[in-house]
This record gives C-alpha cells, structure tokens and sequence, in this order.
C-alpha cells in the first residue's frame, strides 16, 4: 500500500458529525446578521502580501512569524507576485470596499466567515488554519455603531447558548494621545528593564503597547504598574467610551475596563473589546474587536472611520461542546430499501419526487454488479442510518404500483404502526407523511 498522507499539522478536517455543528453555527449567524442588516461579504483567500503588511503592521506576531506567505511563478513579464494566505479578514474587507468604492453612498454593514492561516505552534483553541466569523460596519464614526457590534455579539451568544462569558472593553484614544503615552511608557519599562522578557524588550522601542498585552505572569506586577492610557485620553475620546459604555448598561451588557487590553493588531483606536471565557484554559478570547478608523487611509482608500470584531470559530464550538450542547442530529426522514436492482430506475425516480417535496432520504447502495445484498442487510443498514422510515421496492408493493413505508422508530406501544402502501406515481402528495 502507498504511504499515508495526512494532513498538514494544525490544519484540521472537520468531519460528519461534527461539521453539522458548524453549518448550524453558520445558519445561525446568517439569520442573526440579517436581523442587524449586516450582509455577507467574500474576499480571497490570497493576497498581496503588502496588504498584510501595511494593513496590520510590521511589529505584529502576525507579520513578524506567523504569515504563511511565498513567491508566485512569475507571469508573463516576469514580474514575481509575494503573496500570502490571509491571517486575518479585516484588511481584505478594508481593501475590497476601497477597491470597488463601497462607501461612496454611505456606510456599509459587512459580515464575512472562512478560515484564516497563521504559523502558530497547535494546541488547544490554537490552529494554523482556523475560522472566523466577522463583522465590519465602515463609514460610521458614532459610539452607537461600537456599541451595535458589541450588542450583535451578545445576542450571538444568546442565540447559541453561551453563557459565562465576560466582555472586557478599553479605550486606545487617538494616535497622538497614544503618542504622549507611549513616552511614559518607554520610560517606565526603561527603568524596569530587568524585569521584562526578551519579547518585550523587543518591542520596548517597535511597539511597546503590546508589552502590556504579555501572556508571562512573571511581568504581572511591572505592567500593572505601567501608565494607564486612560489617563491621556482628552474629552473627545472619553466621550466617545462614555456614550458606547451608556448604551451597553442600558441594554443589560455587563463590561469590565481592562486597562491592559490594547489587541494585537496595530490598526485600533478608540474603542477595543474581548469577550473572554474562563472555561477554555488559555486560549480564552472567543471574539475581539474595535475601531480602526486610520487603516482604510492606509490600505489607500479615501479616509473613513470604521469598527468591527471578529470571533475565532473553533474556541466558540469547542464551549459549546465542553458546556454539553448536543450535535444536532444527522439522521435521514427515510432510508430506500430496494431488493431488486432491476427496480433501482423506478425507485430513484420515487425518491427524486420526494426530495422534491422536501424529504431526506437515504438509498440503499449495493457492493456493486453483484445485486442489492439481502433485505436483512439493508435493514441494518436502514436501522443505522437513524431514518424514522424505510420505504421498501419489494416485488409485491411494485406489482401494484405502489411502496411500502415501514416506521422504523415507532416505540412497543406503537406496535400496531404497520407500514402502509403509497402509490408510485404520487409520491408528492404522500411525502408529508415522512415528514411527520
Ligand atoms: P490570541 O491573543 O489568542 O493569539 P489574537 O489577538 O491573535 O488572539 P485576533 O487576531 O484578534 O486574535 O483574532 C480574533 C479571534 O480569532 C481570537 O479572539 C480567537 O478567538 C481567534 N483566533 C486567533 N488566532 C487563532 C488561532 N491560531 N487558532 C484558533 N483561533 C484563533
Ligand atoms: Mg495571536
């Protein structure tokens, strides 16, 4: 036998019965986006490199070392495209709306979902190809947008039926209070050298707000007593966190102010938030997100505020599942049982009506040439298959034009739910009987 591929590490198939939790996942967030009039947006996967790393920053982890990025064959004028998977969406929705100029009759309420890709070592909540669901809303500079796509996500987890979750909210202000901050806060790290790790000393002088954003509980105490950003912001950016903050207590959104949280993206300002769990261990941040009111200039679109979140769709599926929330289930209304190959063309012809009309069935599938295999098989496989009913192409129900439709399910006391016969040839009309 040939050798075995597997899959690339980190990189996970998702399969039956699990993916029918994402598809449920999906549809839900369809509906709920709807109801907030956001409206699905697709973007490629590739993209120029450049993007990623004007749109996020060169300081990121992410452009730093996690970006799976590569050299294209050249093209026709030998011209070498650099492209790279994207590892995140915000900056190919920012590029798609300037591209085709979507803000030019107003704000626009964008959603998107798909997997995204970045070199990270796999653990738990942690992959190299994950998903996100987003929503970007561009063109809105109010508080009252900030506060929509919190709301959005809160419903989100309503719907869905997480619970325990804690939104931790900030202000990064604006690039010139950030400014006068980041001053102190080089001077204050400076005059704590000794405790900082190599990754902050890295970024003291690159980004040294994302020191704040360290995961090392042995730089705890040297970045709770960092400058808080708070305390530089003027009256503008205060008002701004003010009005976002009264529209979440007046909808019942509990928050907490995080000082320390500041994203890992370079692109924020004003408002950040994290809806975090306790209930995954590390990986806890389920949805993060803010305003980013400077990348659509950068990305070379004409200047226009915008704010959105995006939710790692893994860690949400993986609470799910720890909080014991069931995989709907998979099973088919019927399962075709069909004796006799020779009648396989009027039986598919019977299940394509039914399939019509709305019912899910499941055909029986022989081994090949050699026949049907014996009804005793194909009900253990009609049993297995969970489907409420089998629907028998037996030698006698055909003679008569008809198919027999046996419960399968029907408890002891429902012994008397004989099965019944139903013509062939109207096979519309009785298919609300599967469906019972
Ligand atoms: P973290 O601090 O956990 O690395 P991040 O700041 O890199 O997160 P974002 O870029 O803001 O995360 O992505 C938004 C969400 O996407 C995260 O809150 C998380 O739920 C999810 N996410 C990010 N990276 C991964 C990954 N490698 N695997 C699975 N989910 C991820
Ligand atoms: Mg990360």
């Amino acid at each position: 036998m040939a050798e075995k591929l597997l899959a690339v590490k980190g990189m996970n198939d998702i399969l039956p019965p699990e993916s029918a939790r994402w598809e449920w996942l999906e549809d839900k967030v369809r509906a709920l986006m709807a109801r907030y009039a956001y409206r699905n947006i697709r973007t490629p996967i590739l993209e120029y490199t450049q993007l990623f790393v004007r749109g996020i920053g060169e300081v990121t982890d992410i452009v730093e070392k996690e970006m799976y990025s590569f050299e294209d064959r050249s093209d026709k004028n030998g011209d070498h495209a650099h492209l790279t998977m994207r590892p995140e969406s915000t900056a190919s929705v920012v590029r798609a709306v300037t591209e085709h100029n979507l803000l030019y009759e107003g704000g626009k309420r964008l959603y998107y979902m798909g997997p995204m890709f970045r070199r990270e070592r796999p653990q738990r909540g942690r992959y190299r190809q994950f998903h996100q669901i987003g929503a970007e809303a561009l063109g809105f500079a109010g508080p009252e947008v900030d506060a929509e796509l919190i709301l959005l996500a809160a419903a989100l987890w309503k719907e869905i039926g997480i619970t325990g979750w804690r939104l931790e909210i900030n202000s990064l202000g604006q690039p010139d209070e950030r400014a006068l901050h980041r001053l102190q806060l080089i001077a204050h790290f400076e005059q704590h050298a000794n405790e900082l790790d190599e990754d902050a000393r890295r970024r003291l002088h690159s980004n040294p707000l994302r020191i704040l954003d360290t995961k090392n509980p042995a730089m705890k105490a040297v970045v709770d007593s960092a400058p808080r950003l708070i305390d530089f912001l003027g009256a503008k950016s205060l008002a701004h966190f003010d009005a976002l903050k009264a529209i979440l207590d007046a909808n019942g959104v509990p928050w907490t102010l995080n000082h320390r949280l500041v994203r890992g993206l370079d692109y924020y300002n004003l408002t950040v938030f994290e809806f975090i769990t306790d209930q995954l261990g590390a990986q806890g941040t389920l949805c993060a997100g803010g305003r980013y009111d400077y990348l659509v200039e950068q990305i070379g679109g004409k200047p226009a505020p915008a704010v959105g979140w995006a939710l790692g769709v893994e860690r949400v599926l993986e609470l799910l599942q720890e909080s014991g929330q069931a995989v709907p289930p998979l099973a088919p209304d019927a399962y075709a049982v069909v004796p006799d190959a020779a009648a396989l063309p009027l039986a598919l012809r019977t299940l394509q009506t039914l399939r019509a009309a709305g019912v899910s069935v499941q055909m029986h599938a022989s081994s090949g040439a050699d026949g049907m295999g014996s009804m005793k098989s194909q009900f253990k496989k009609a049993d297995a298959s969970g489907a409420r009913f089998a629907l028998i192409f037996g030698e006698t129900e055909l003679a008569s034009g008809c198919v027999a439709v046996k419960p399968l399910r029907a408890g002891k006391a429902e012994a008397a739910s004989e099965q019944t016969l139903h013509p062939l040839a109207d096979a519309a009309a009785w298919a609300p009987v599967l469906l019972a």
